[in-house]
């Protein structure tokens, strides 16, 4: 039986990842040090023969016993709320996490797979992004912790593999979403769902014009597994080219969730990108892989989730107020 381990096991992505690998037949290790993540992401296959968790912070080293034949590598701060709150844990779980990982995986002579971002792209000057853009990020901006953790993780990666010819993969995701985000992380999906919820009015950051290319989990899952088994060791980009405006997308949400209230403009956060889709020509062709879900599907599974999540996390205070990490 092959062995696998996936770090940031406990949050959204980490924790669907896990479910599949599990499903397809692995003994799968998870990782995770719940700075962001939730136990209850995984709270059934806690009795699963094929799943152990070990609660582990990666920017420590690393150990594993016996034989490692995969390392999925997703444990690090994902929304802009959190890795603004947290930035030099962002920085270190992007650059001293994935060293630790290299390391491990090539003690193993396992195969690793790290998780980028579209964030890479920065606030991008090309339309939409192909895999050769180089970005356009401003490194000291407050965005800067992540996107600069990002392209660290992608040119280490690219470093053993050049130097000690580590089988790896890079995975640039797109903003992807579904059940087990967090209500309160901040992010647009969960913000609107939350607000409407709650019977609050909908913050649309900036005048809402900025764009954004939405993914459904299952779809990115099954892409990442693609890209796992390929052979291909450079950057792909994963997502689903579905462009929509914020503020249009504020109204798909009014559609969907039935609030009465209304979308009220908070300021635009610094160095928020203006617009994002991916390219994904490469992925259709190396991996034969598309998404398959549409927005419509995708947010209403998406929002039953969150409808029956219990009051005490609806109204749970963490993060509630993040607007406040907007600009200041
Ligand atoms: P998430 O916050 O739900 O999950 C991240 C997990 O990593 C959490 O469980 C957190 O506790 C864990 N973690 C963070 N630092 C750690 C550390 N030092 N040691 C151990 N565990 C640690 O976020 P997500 O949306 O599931 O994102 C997962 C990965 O995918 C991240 O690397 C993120 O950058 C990448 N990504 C996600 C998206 C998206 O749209 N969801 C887009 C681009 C990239
Ligand atoms: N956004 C918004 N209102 C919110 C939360 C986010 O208008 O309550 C905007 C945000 O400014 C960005 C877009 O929605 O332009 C997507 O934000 P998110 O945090 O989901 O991810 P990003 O793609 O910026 O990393």
């Amino acid at each position: 039986m092959k062995r696998i381990l996936i770090t940031g096991a406990a949050g959204f992505l980490g924790s669907h990842l896990c479910d599949r690998f599990v499903h397809e037949g692995y003994d799968v290790i998870g990782m995770d040090n719940f700075i962001t993540g939730d136990q209850k992401n995984l709270q059934h296959l806690e009795n699963h023969p094929h799943f152990e968790f070990i609660r582990h912070d990666v920017t420590e080293f690393v150990s594993v016993e016996g034989p490692l034949d995969y390392i999925l590598h997703f444990a690090s701060p994902a929304s802009p709320i959190d890795y603004l709150k947290i930035p030099i844990q962002t920085l270190k779980v992007g650059s001293l996490g994935t060293h630790n990982l290299l390391g491990l995986a090539k003690a193993k002579k396992a195969r690793i797979l790290i998780a980028s971002t579209s964030e890479v792209y920065g606030d991008p000057l090309v339309h939409p992004q192909t895999e050769a853009y180089y970005g356009n990020v401003n490194c000291i901006g407050p965005r800067g912790v992540y996107d600069e953790a990002k392209r660290f993780q992608e040119a280490i990666t690219m470093a053993y593999h050049r130097v000690h010819g580590l089988e790896t993969r890079i995975v640039r995701i797109f903003n992807t979403y579904g059940p087990r985000m967090r209500l309160n992380d901040g992010r647009v999906i969960p913000a609107f769902m939350g607000q409407a919820l709650r019977g609050e009015d909908l913050t649309v950051f900036g005048d809402g014009s900025q764009t954004r290319s939405f993914c459904y989990v299952d779809d990115q899952v099954e892409g990442i597994y693609r890209l796992l088994f390929s052979n291909y060791s450079e950057p792909v980009n994963i997502g689903n080219p579905n462009e929509i405006s914020i503020r249009s997308f504020a109204d798909e949400i009014i559609k969907l969730t039935g609030t009465k209230q209304k979308v009220i403009y908070k300021d635009l956060p610094v160095n928020d990108p203006m617009q994002r889709q991916p390219d994904i020509t490469l992925a259709k062709k190396i991996l034969n892989w598309e998404p398959k879900v549409d927005r419509a599907e995708g947010l209403k599974i998406t929002y039953n989730y969150f409808k029956d999540l219990s009051k005490e996390e609806l109204y749970k205070t963490e993060h509630k107020d993040f607007t406040k990490f907007n600009n200041k």
